[in-house]
Formats: structure tokens, C-alpha cells, sequence
């Protein structure tokens, strides 16, 4: 539908029109106060039906994971089962004030300290702290808890924190905010980190200034580093912690446990991995895990259960409160329910078929859409194509064609590492059929690049605005309607 079609409230306005009957007045009339009363808004006149058709359409013009297939890359855009919102929204959560004394909230203390419980036996951590509200922020109380760490034993000389050039770009921002310095280490011609590259980085005289390691495993490619445990052996052995970026487990839950492969700290996406919806901005759940090195540094409040009661303490070290009361508690009432609806079975079939899913698809698209790392190795959650139809196309061209076929693009230019990177993430809800149409698609748009390319450098065709200024949107965004 063309932009054209779709009226603005202001321009279906009719003098007079109204949604409203007024009662009578019972009191008699009197002016309002000039100050109170602006002729100048031309607020739109309409009737209520006209507001609700309107309203409804805009609505529908929206992507979301429960209208379309969302394979967007490194977001896990699963579907968020219904009844995850109806457990959140029991009246005793949904209106239960964060400011009542423990005695009167022992259900949902108790279901933190499930929570946490439940997230401690997936993860193979010591500790669980359900404060960040969000990816980055429980990278940065991670990251801070490394501070803290070499800050109590007088250990100033470790400012470096390195980071493999795969990273999520969260990783070094977070790093140059809680003070380190980021070190880039490159990945090698399969993709994995250069233990080349690493061992120089933290042998010899310079092992005394590592603070850590920042680690996203499987990597932002979608794949599994090979040497893992050597790589956290190398920064342990030169007196680093190693953090683990786990927004992206949901090829791992239930069957590896990053604690045991020995990431000091890790934190979790709840809302890719465990299901929580999101996009748009939040809200969101950076829950954060801990080994033995630095569970006492976690942030307050955790649940705790003392004697059949709970309640609410502050680790030893902690470096403080991250954010107010007990993080998004809703988000993690619907991550509870998601992995008790689930159960340890479940959790395991889950990533199982969303490394199954992302495997099919690769391979019904690698003859257009090959990926650039790891031919020969099953990918993870998720593959990064690297795709060159010829003509001039490029993967804007392609994500922008997908739109005009119904489907979300996914990832584009995403590792930074792989030349027009195409990363998609199918999830484990979705069905054969739908991969399939989306290979179609794909198939279809590869076709249209060989006969007529310039379909491709105009999509998309079919949206009520086309073609963004990306750049300038974000920069000047025009978020007002201007009455010419
Ligand atoms: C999504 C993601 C993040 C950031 O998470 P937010 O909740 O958006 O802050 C960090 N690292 C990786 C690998 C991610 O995929």
C-alpha cells in the first residue's frame, strides 16, 4: 500500500465530526480560562470508528515475529508463547509493589530465587543476579565485576581487555566504559581466534597487564570456537578473567554449560534466548551469571531462601545496584514460565532444532548465499552468507527485495569481518515450510538479479514508504506531523 493511501488522522479530519456525546451539563455554563484554551492545535475532528480503522491499519503495518518470518541475525526471534504474557500478567505479579516488605511478596521473591536457580543449573554457575535490564548493560555489570575483582587484590596494572575483531560492537563500547582498553585479536582463515595473535597478546611481560577477555561463543559467524578451553586457559594462566558474551545460547542451553567450560561471567539475553519479546526498545533482561572468582562481586539484590522463607541480600563485594528493585520483573516472570513450560528436556530439543534449523536453511540457500567461514562445519544457531549475485547487487539490495516477498531481512553487514554479510537466524519455531519459502524467495530474488537487477536497487516496491536514508533517519528523524 502506497504511503498516498493511508490518510493521516489530520487529514481525515471534518469540522464538527465527533467520537464523543457529551452528557448535559448539570452546573451552569461558564467560560474556560483563556490561558487553558488554544485555538492554534487543529486537532483532527473524527469519529470513532475512523480512529479505530486507523489505529488498527497502522498496526498492521508493523513487522513482528507473530505476522511474519523475522530471521534476524543474533536477535533470536523466536515466538514468545501467549501463555508466557498470561503468566505475567496474574494480577499478584502484575500488581505487586516493588516497595512491599518481603513478608508480603514471598511469591514473586520465590520465583526470583527459581529463577535464578533454574538459570544457575543451565548456565553451571555459582550465582545469578536478575538486575540488568539489558544485553549491554549485563555486559557491563560483568565487566565491572572484573574491575572490582583486580581492583580488591591492588592488581592496577590490568587496563587490557581483549576482544576478537567477531565482537558484538556492545563489547568494546562496554569495555572502554568501565575504563579498560580494548584489544582487538583477529580471527584466523576459518574464523576462529588467531592463537597466534592471542598468545602473543598475553605471554611473556605483557600477560601482567590483561584484565580479561571478552568472548562471544559461538562466535557473532555462527560458529563454535574449536579452542575455547585453551583460549580461557591462555588468559587464566596470564591472571585474566574471561568474559563470556551468552546473548546468543540458544544453540547451547541444555547442553553445554559455559560455567564448566570456564567463563568467570557470563550474561544472558532472556529476551533472544528465553523467549521474552523484544524489539522496539525493551523492556529486557541482561541476567547475569558467575563462577567462583566472581560471584561475590554480583550485584543486589539476589533471592535467597533462608528456613522455607525468602529474601533479599547483597553479595559480599558487590559492586552495587545496576538498576532499581529487581530488574525487568516481568521479563523474568515470562522467562520462568517459558523454561518451566519447557523443562530440561525441552531446553535441550529447543537449541537442538534451532542449530537443525539454521543448518537446513544454509543449505537450501548456499548456492546463491554461500557462507564466507566454516564450509565445511555445521553452524551454530545461526550462518553468516556471503553473497554476490552479480550486476551491481548488493545485500542491502537483497535485504530491502525480501520485504516486498513478506519476510524480515535478515542481519545485514553484521560481522564486520565478512564482505556483504547476510546473517540469518531462523530459531527453532519455525516450520520446514516456512524455510522453504524463505529459500524460495531468496532463490526467486538471486533470479531477479540476473534478468533484472534494477528491481532489486529500488526495493522495496510494496512498503508504505520505500527506500530509507538509513543514516539521516536515525540522525534527523522526522517524528512530528508538520500541518502544511
Ligand atoms: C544482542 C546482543 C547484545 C546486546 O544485547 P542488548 O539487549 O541489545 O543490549 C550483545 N552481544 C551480542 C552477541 C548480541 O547478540
Amino acid at each position: 500500500m502506497k504511503h498516498t493511501e493511508t490518510p493521516l488522522l489530520y487529514e481525515m479530519s471534518v469540522p464538527g465530526r465527533t467520537g464523543t456525546i457529551l452528557p448535559k451539563l448539570d452546573v451552569p455554563e461558564t467560560a474556560l480560562p483563556k490561558d487553558l484554551v488554544r485555538d492554534d492545535l487543529g486537532l483532527p475532528e473524527l469519529d470513532e470508528l475512523s480512529v479505530v480503522r486507523h489505529f488498527t491499519r497502522l498496526s498492521q503495518k508493523n513487522f513482528s515475529v507473530d505476522g511474519q518470518f523475522y530471521p534476524l541475525g543474533s536477535c533470536t526471534m523466536k515466538y514468545n508463547p501467549k501463555m508466557n504474557e498470561d503468566a505475567a500478567a496474574l494480577p499478584g505479579f502484575r500488581r505487586t509493589h516493588p516497595l512491599l516488605p518481603e513478608t508480603m511478596v514471598q511469591g514473586a521473591a520465590g520465583l526470583l530465587f527459581k529463577l535464578q536457580e533454574a538459570l544457575k543449573e543451565i548456565m553451571g554457575y555459582e550465582a545469578f543476579t536478575l538486575q540488568p535490564a539489558a544485553g549491554a548493560q549485563g555486559e557491563l555489570t560483568g565487566v565491572l565485576m572484573i574491575r572490582a575483582y583486580h581492583q580488591k587484590k591492588g592488581d592496577t596494572k590490568r587496563v587490557r581487555m581483549l576482544i576478537p575483531d567477531s565482537a558484538h560492537g556492545t563489547n568494546p563500547a562496554t569495555c572502554t566504559m568501565a575504563g579498560f582498553v580494548a584489544e582487538t585479536i583477529p580471527s584466523n582463515a576459518s574464523g576462529a581466534v588467531d592463537m597466534d595473535a592471542l598468545k602473543a597478546a598475553c605471554e611473556g611481560e605483557k600477560a601482567e597487564t590483561v584484565a580479561g577477555l571478552m568472548i562471544t561463543n559461538p562466535s557473532t559467524l555462527g560458529l563454535f570456537e574449536p579452542n575455547i578451553r585453551e583460549i580461557i586457559d591462555l588468559v587464566h594462566k596470564a591472571g585474566g578473567l574471561v568474559y563470556g558474551d551468552g546473548a546468543n545460547m540458544n544453540a547451547l542451553m541444555g547442553i553445554v554449560k559455559p560455567g564448566q567450560l570456564g567463563f568467570d561471567v557470563m550474561h544472558l539475553n532472556l529476551h533472544k534466548t528465553f523467549s521474552t519479546p523484544h524489539g522496539g526498545g525493551g523492556p529486557g533482561s541482561g541476567a547475569v551469571g558467575a563462577g567462583p572468582a566472581l560471584k561475590d562481586f554480583l550485584p543486589g539484590p539476589v533471592a535467597q531462601r533462608e528456613g522455607g522463607r525468602y529474601s533479599f541480600m547483597h553479595p559480599r563485594e558487590s559492586i552495587g545496584r545496576m538498576k532499581t528493585f529487581n530488574g525487568n520483573f516481568s521479563v523474568l516472570v515470562k522467562t520462568y514460565a517459558y523454561i518451566r513450560t519447557l523443562g530440561k528436556e525441552g531446553i535441550r530439543r529447543a537449541a537442538e532444532y534451532a542449530v537443525l534449523n539454521a543448518n537446513y536453511l544454509k543449505e537450501l540457500v548456499k548456492e546463491n548465499y554461500p557462507v564466507a567461514y566454516g564450509q565445511c562445519r555445521p553452524c551454530m544457531h545461526e550462518f553468516v552468507a556471503s553473497p554476490d549475485l552479480g550486476n551491481g547487487v548488493n545485500t542491502v539490495d537483497i535485504a530491502k527485495r525480501l520485504i516486498d516477498y513478506g519476510f524480515h531481512p535478515p542481519t545485514v553487514y553484521f560481522p564486520l569481518i565478512v564482505k556483504e554479510a547476510f546473517m540469518a537466524e531462523p530459531t527453532e519455531t519455525e516450520t520446514p515450510e516456512t524455510l522453504e519459502a524463505f529459500a524460495a524467495a531468496l532463490k526467486a530474488i538471486a533470479e531477479e538479479a540476473r534478468t533484472n537487477p534494477e528491481i532489486l536497487k529500488s526495493a522495496p516496491h510494496h512498503t508504505p514508504v520505500r527506500r530509507l536514508d538509513e543514516t539521516a533517519a536515525a540522525r534527523k528523524p522526522v517524528l512530528r506531523y508538520k500541518q502544511q
